[in-house]
């Protein structure tokens, strides 16, 4: 699904590498987890394997496609199209209402209005918000916000799952409660996952961590926590 091979990345201004070779892939249906501390380079790797930003060298591929020989319209659409994000901030749109926010990436794609409001609500039910998907972002906790966030990042079935910190803004009940539903929707939807966390709890949720320390991973340390096997797909 995912393949990473030797991928850099330095910032403008910056003397290190924020990603200084790194090498992984991702199977169709895994749950990975990058750990390590801030700065490490989990974001950038996360923004790299996104398609939100290129490699300096090295070679990233989302299925068949090479990310860094597309164009930036080529890019934006694998980004529109293949790749959901979740941000620790959530990122909703606040003049919208959740089932509006969710709704939104297919509108983007081209579905007429009632069909993605109708899909919306359907994820909106599935991901346990029925009774808040006419709120506003503002109106709901932050555990709600970020559900509704997860949503909006699969509706349009993405082949990748990218999640920076996703439970970074919640508090440890709520944080439970996303992480519990990130790990169903990998299950009983085949959804493949690469998610950042700096907390060994977190990352243990997942079926393989891979432990990043200055812009690379730290060879045959293992998971922190016992992984999850993965499931058959
Ligand atoms: P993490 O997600 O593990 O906290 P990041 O990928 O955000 O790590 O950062 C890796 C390194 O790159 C850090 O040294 C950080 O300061 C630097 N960095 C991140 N984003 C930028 C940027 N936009 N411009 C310059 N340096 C950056």
């Amino acid at each position: 699904m995912l393949s990473v091979e030797t991928v850099t990345k330095q910032y403008e201004g910056q003397e290190r590498h924020a990603v200084a070779g790194v090498s992984f892939a991702v199977a169709a249906g895994e749950f990975v987890a990058l750990m390590g501390p801030s700065g490490c380079g989990k974001s950038t790797l996360l923004h790299l394997c996104g398609a939100m930003d290129r490699p300096d060298a090295g070679r990233i591929r989302l299925g068949d496609t090479d990310l860094g020989r597309l164009d930036d319209d080529a890019l934006t659409r694998v980004r529109r199209d293949r790749i959901g994000f979740v941000f620790q901030f959530f990122n909703l749109l606040p003049t919208l209402t959740l089932a509006e926010n969710v709704a939104l990436p297919l509108l983007l794609a081209g579905s007429t209005p009632a069909d993605a409001m109708r899909r919306a609500r359907t994820l909106g039910d599935r991901v346990g918000l029925s009774a808040r998907l006419d709120a506003y972002p503002a109106q709901v906790s932050g555990g709600e916000m970020q559900r509704a966030a997860i949503a909006r990042a699969i509706v349009h079935e993405p082949a990748l799952l990218v999640a920076d910190e996703p439970t970074g803004n919640l508090d440890s009940g709520n944080g439970t409660r996303v992480l519990t539903l990130l790990q169903e929707l990998n299950a009983s939807l085949s959804l493949t996952i690469l998610l950042a966390t700096h907390a060994p709890d977190i990352a243990g949720a997942a079926h393989r961590t891979l432990q990043m320390r200055d812009g690379v991973f730290v060879p045959d340390a293992g998971p922190v926590t016992p992984a999850r096997p993965a499931r058959p797909a």
